[in-house]
């Protein structure tokens, strides 16, 4: 298998990929995405469950995403994942979407049913939730959570999750403010205003947010490089702060290393990236995902990266 397939390879499937055993009938769309975990974690499900099938990285620009979506079924795709760029384009392309893909404006998943027809999902949210849960140990709907970087793509799906799940109390900060307004109006349809906080991303609005909140979940893609800031400086956090940074990491991120010298817990995105896979393929095959087979995978992956 190649690390990376491009969009002239999907035109030319049989071909590109005869000999292929397993064969390439899961992949996931982005640009770039060389990049990607999504690889290792379902490739090691897939065999751990016997489905003959592979997955696999394909790089499709945003002008060849439609073309390659109308693809798809006819070189007998299962199913993909959609990263960055392709997810809010993704949905458009979609004959049906779940409620939650329809909530968070954008595909992460997607289903090829029989006669071609495309079916969206997106479980970024869920995956979040299950994250906290699990990392964290508490439920988000007891929990008042400020969303850092809700303008951007994960930060709509989960703040459109976070609003449908009830939490008791929701502040939105984004640095681009006008960034906001979309979601305010999607949050507002759903969730009461009396509990809804939408303001710019500055050091005033930080601060009062934090003295209201209990987790934080930083969507913002502040910290991907070792050398960024922690979004919130260590002084502004309390031990009873919980963090939760989006950012998928085998390392510590500048929020965490901020919550340890504030002795607040923290986690990172790695059991997000893992909790949504498993529930696309749980999608893909209506059958339970092999979690801890798929969170070795992704943290050996990680590991190997240095990441
Ligand atoms: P995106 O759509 O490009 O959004 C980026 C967000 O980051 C925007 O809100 C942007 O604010 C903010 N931002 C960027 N630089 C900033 C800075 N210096 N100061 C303050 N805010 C800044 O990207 P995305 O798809 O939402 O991804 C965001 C993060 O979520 C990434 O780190 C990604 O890895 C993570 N993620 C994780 C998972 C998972 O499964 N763990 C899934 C999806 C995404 P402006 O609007 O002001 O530009």
């Amino acid at each position: 298998m190649q690390a990376v397939y491009t969009f002239a390879d999907l035109q030319n499937w049989e071909t590109v990929t005869a000999g292929e055993n397993p064969p390439l009938r899961l992949a996931v769309l982005g640009d770039p995405i060389a990049h990607s975990a999504s690889p290792p974690m379902h490739n090691a499900a897939l065999k751990a469950c016997k489905i003959d099938a592979a997955y696999c990285r394909l790089h499709i620009h945003p002008d060849e995403l439609s073309a390659a979506l109308r693809l798809l079924p006819g070189k007998g795709f299962i199913g993909v994942n959609c990263t960055i760029p392709h997810k809010v384009a993704a949905l458009a392309a979609m004959d049906e979407v779940d409620d939650h893909a329809s909530r968070a404006g954008g595909v992460n998943t997607i289903r090829i049913c029989e006669g071609g027809r495309l079916q969206g999902f997106s479980t970024d949210g869920l995956g979040l939730e299950r994250a906290v849960s699990e990392q964290l140990g508490v439920e988000i709907r007891e929990l008042r959570v400020l969303v850092l970087g809700a303008g951007g793509g994960a930060g709509h799906a989960v703040a459109m999750h976070l609003a449908a799940s009830g939490v008791r109390r929701l502040i939105l900060l984004n640095r681009t403010f006008e960034k906001l307004q979309p979601l305010k109006k999607a949050v507002a349809a759903i969730y009461p205003r009396r509990f809804l906080t939408v303001r710019a991303w500055n050091d005033t609005t930080l601060a009062e947010a934090l003295a209201v909140s209990d987790l934080v979940v930083n969507c913002s893609s502040l910290g991907m490089k070792p050398d960024d800031p922690s979004p919130i400086p260590a002084a502004l956090l309390t031990p009873r702060h919980l963090l939760y940074d989006t950012i998928y990491t085998a390392s510590r991120t500048p929020l965490m290393l901020a919550a340890d010298a504030a002795g607040a817990l923290s986690a990172n995105g790695l059991d997000m990236l893992l909790h949504q896979g498993a529930i696309s393929f749980e999608m893909w095959f209506q059958r339970e995902a092999p979690l801890e087979i798929m969170r070795k995978a992704l943290l050996d992956y990680a590991n190997a990266k240095g990441k």
